[in-house]
């Protein structure tokens, strides 16, 4: 048998647990799947190249559909930033529109896009996770309230299938953890899919918006950067969030 590199080890603080999360690097392996989930460009890909890489480099056992969206990108990030550096370059495409002469009749202008590449270098271990201190108890009423979670993985798959008009329902129901009154708490997990999306659907608007407030708003990886086009001098300010902006 041929000799085998040894891994180094790290450990990763995700939102969710107290306890670090152990892992290994990518091999190349790895890194040709994810590429070629992000090269496919639809959500599903995505999730499943992900899947796949977080059970191949986390060291130990770990449920991935149950775990919430921002603690894959944390760890997503700490694994990029492990295996293919802890500081890199990103790039955005100036999307301005400059006048130039027309190519066609050198009278007139005409406006095109810049295009111009702008590179932003990002420290993969410091992008700030915002929208960490809301409540994730609401109170409903006097005596009714909910417990909320963070979207999970299995979540996101599960949107990739639905009707758009369902989405933002969906959504909302699947972030709330557990019902309570007075006297009793009711586990999300032990409630049918109709029966939470029910409830939501009977709730008065304003409370409604509440916990969809929550639910729209939840934690998540977000880097906001000014940068100047070098080419045609527009003042850019660039937002990069989500595993795809953090890749490549
Ligand atoms: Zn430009």
């Amino acid at each position: 048998m041929l000799p085998s590199l040894q891994y180094p080890t790290y450990e990763c603080k995700i939102l969710s647990q107290e306890k670090p999360i152990k892992f290994r690097p990518f091999t190349v392996r790895e890194e040709k799947i994810m590429r070629m989930g992000l090269e496919s460009g639809d959500l599903t890909s995505i999730v499943s190249a992900l899947k796949q890489i977080i059970s191949n480099c986390v060291l130990e056992p770990i449920d991935a559909d149950s775990m919430a969206m921002v603690d894959m990108e944390i760890l997503f990030l700490n694994l990029r930033a492990r295996s293919m550096g802890e500081v890199g370059n990103q790039f955005f495409k100036c999307k301005n529109e400059i006048t130039i002469v027309d190519p066609t009749d050198p009278e007139k202008t005409i406006l095109k896009e810049c295009k111009m590449l702008i590179d932003i270098p990002v420290e993969f271990l410091k992008i700030p996770v915002i929208n960490t201190d809301r409540p994730k108890d609401i109170r409903l009423a006097d005596d009714l309230g909910v417990k909320m979670k963070y979207p999970t993985f299995a979540l996101t798959q599960l949107v990739t299938t639905l009707e758009p008009d369902d989405i933002e329902v969906t959504v909302v129901a699947n972030c709330i953890e557990s019902i309570y009154t007075k006297d009793e708490v009711f586990n999300s997990k032990d409630a049918k899919q109709e029966e939470l999306i029910n409830f939501v659907l009977n709730l008065p608007t304003d409370k409604y918006e509440l916990i969809k407030d929550f639910a729209l708003n939840t934690p998540r990886n977000q880097l906001i950067v000014n940068k100047k086009c070098t080419k045609c001098g527009y003042d850019h300010t660039i937002t990069l969030e989500g595993i795809q902006d953090f890749f490549e």
